[in-house]
């Protein structure tokens, strides 16, 4: 009798620590959701006023009248460029903020494989040209011609890997391959941006995922950057039902790998959740 009372006793404190679990965790999806909004609102706000301070800058630092001093020349650049750091800032807070918001909006149709290298020739031969580096498309022949997904979520993460590649590579080349897709990584398409550049040690390779995270932290880094263009595309391909990986050997080289499926309706609420956890 003793120990049925017990047994009894026990579950009922277990259902209260599963309520109260429950509860909790309700309160940190809500509090990351609100937080994240807030975010988005702020982030639009400051964009406005940003947006004059640089159509402003610009036209001093053009001096068409040529009044100015060449200091005050000087100065209005740098204004300038400095406003455009800070609106690159705001605008990728702006995306991280609206996709865990639960914000960004799917819009999934059948893309065309040579629609999406012609547009990634045009980003980004000018910056191959620019730092003298090999650029390869290379489409393996089994490769499908189309994929069902959202166009322009699919470039932004191409773009922000594509970017860093040239970004972090100083000597040889970046190439983009495309490969089919395996049942096993449950995807149809699989792109491989691959470069020979700086790389990434091994226990960093986790963390450059995390918002604002650089493996290169400190206040003098060579390179610019948000440290936000990873959590983006990372969170941007959830969205989509797919992820991204990574693979590099300091001082040899980085394969950043984006695993793609056929978009299925279904998937944004699994995604948002997936975000949202
Ligand atoms: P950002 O490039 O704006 O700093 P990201 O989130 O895109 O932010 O990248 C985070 C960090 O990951 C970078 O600062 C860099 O240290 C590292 N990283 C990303 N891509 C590469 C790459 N292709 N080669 C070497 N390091 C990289």
């Amino acid at each position: 009798h003793e120990e049925n009372r017990r047994t009894e006793e026990k579950s009922n404190e277990l259902e209260i620590i599963k309520e109260d679990l429950e509860h909790k965790n309700r309160e940190v999806l809500l509090s990351s959701k609100y937080k994240s909004e807030f975010l988005a609102n702020m982030s639009h706000e400051l964009r406005t006023p940003l947006n004059s301070m640089l159509i402003l800058s610009q036209i001093l630092a053009e001096n068409d009248t040529g009044n100015l001093q060449k200091k005050q020349v000087e100065y209005a650049q740098t204004i300038h460029s400095s406003g455009k750091d800070l609106l690159n800032l705001i605008n990728d807070i702006l995306d991280l903020a609206k996709v865990e918001s639960g914000k960004v909006e799917v819009y999934p149709e059948q893309l065309q494989l040579n629609d999406i290298k012609a547009f990634v020739e045009r980003q980004f031969s000018p910056v191959s040209k620019y730092k003298g580096l090999d650029f390869d498309i290379v489409i393996d022949k089994n490769a499908p011609s189309t994929i069902f997904t959202d166009d322009q979520r699919l470039k932004q993460i191409l773009k922000n890997l594509l970017s860093n590649a040239f970004k972090f590579t100083n000597k040889g080349s970046v190439t983009l391959s495309v490969e089919p897709g395996t049942k096993e990584t449950n995807s149809k398409m699989i792109f491989s941006v691959v470069d020979t550049g700086i790389g990434i040690a091994k226990d960093k390779q986790n963390l450059i995922f995390e918002a604002f995270s650089q493996v290169d932290g400190t206040t003098s880094r060579k390179f610019g950057g948000t440290g936000l263009g990873l959590s983006i595309s990372r969170e941007l391909s959830q969205l989509l039902g797919g992820y991204v990986t990574v693979e590099s050997v300091e001082n040899e080289g980085s394969t950043f790998s984006l695993y793609l499926p056929d978009y299925e309706n279904n998937q944004t609420e699994n995604a948002s959740l997936l975000v949202a956890a």
